[in-house]
């Protein structure tokens, strides 16, 4: 059920509002099937346009990455799944919506690229591999790193709101650090030595540490379908 929020700030243009909505940290279709059903989704206060984009934009990194995970990992059971019914016109449920699906597998498909074409450096950390499962077989799908940096940005400001009950201000900037597991060696044992772990289901898992003398400066793993992963620092804008 969606949460109320009292009149405030949204926690990603940081203005005041009198209405707000409930904006999933996590979009709600992100989770898998394997989810368990009681489990709490959390919700963050954000303005109608700020939750309307980032809308947007985590639809558009579902379609593309959802083509790219395994379809029967269990960490993202039912996601391929979904993204590909979404964009079949045989499931649409009006005119309009079969136009709606026909655009989005059109766009889709003008992403993809042949395997062979991609230098490996390109591949996107965890996904460089070739899979016997994967849907794509020789394609590959090309995915914006504005809307990852976006992402990032937006998981980061929602998790510090749910754990601190906090806003990150503009005196801070975040910053996304796309690094493969072993590049990312020095942050991943900061989290794991001095920060807390949070786990939403199989398909989420955030590690947090936050700078003992500055409670506003922090890092951050997310890892999503056990796949997707990625590191973001919180920072202040002028390093004095
Ligand atoms: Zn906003």
């Amino acid at each position: 059920m969606a949460k109320k929020f009292p009149p405030g700030r949204c926690t990603h243009c940081l203005n005041f509002f009198d209405k707000l909505t409930a904006d999933h940290v996590f979009p709600k279709s992100w989770y898998p099937e394997s989810t368990p059903e009681n489990l709490e989704k959390w919700q963050i206060p954000a303005c109608h346009r700020c939750n309307e984009e980032y809308g947007k934009i985590e639809n558009d990194l579902l379609q593309r990455i959802g083509l790219c995970l395994d379809p029967i990992e269990i960490s993202s059971l039912g996601i391929t799944d979904k993204v590909l019914r979404s964009i079949k016109p045989e499931y649409a449920t009006s005119k309009k919506d079969r136009l709606h699906r026909q655009k989005k597998r059109e766009k889709l498909i003008r992403s993809l690229m042949p395997r062979n074409q991609v230098p490996q450096e390109a591949f996107f950390p965890g996904f460089g591999a070739p899979s016997d499962r994967n849907i794509l077989g020789n394609f590959v799908v090309r995915v914006p790193k504005a809307g990852i940096k976006a992402l990032a940005e937006k998981l980061v400001r929602g998790i510090t709101f749910i754990v601190d009950n906090r806003f990150i201000e503009k005196s801070h900037f975040i910053d996304l650090i796309v690094a493969d597991e072993k590049s990312a060696q020095d942050l991943i044992e900061i989290i794991r030595r001095f920060g807390d772990q949070y786990h939403k289901g199989p398909g989420i898992r955030i590690g947090r540490a936050v700078a003992q003398d500055n409670i506003d400066s922090a890092v951050f793993e997310i890892e999503i379908w056990r796949r997707f992963r990625f590191y973001a620092t919180v920072e202040p804008r002028e390093s004095s």
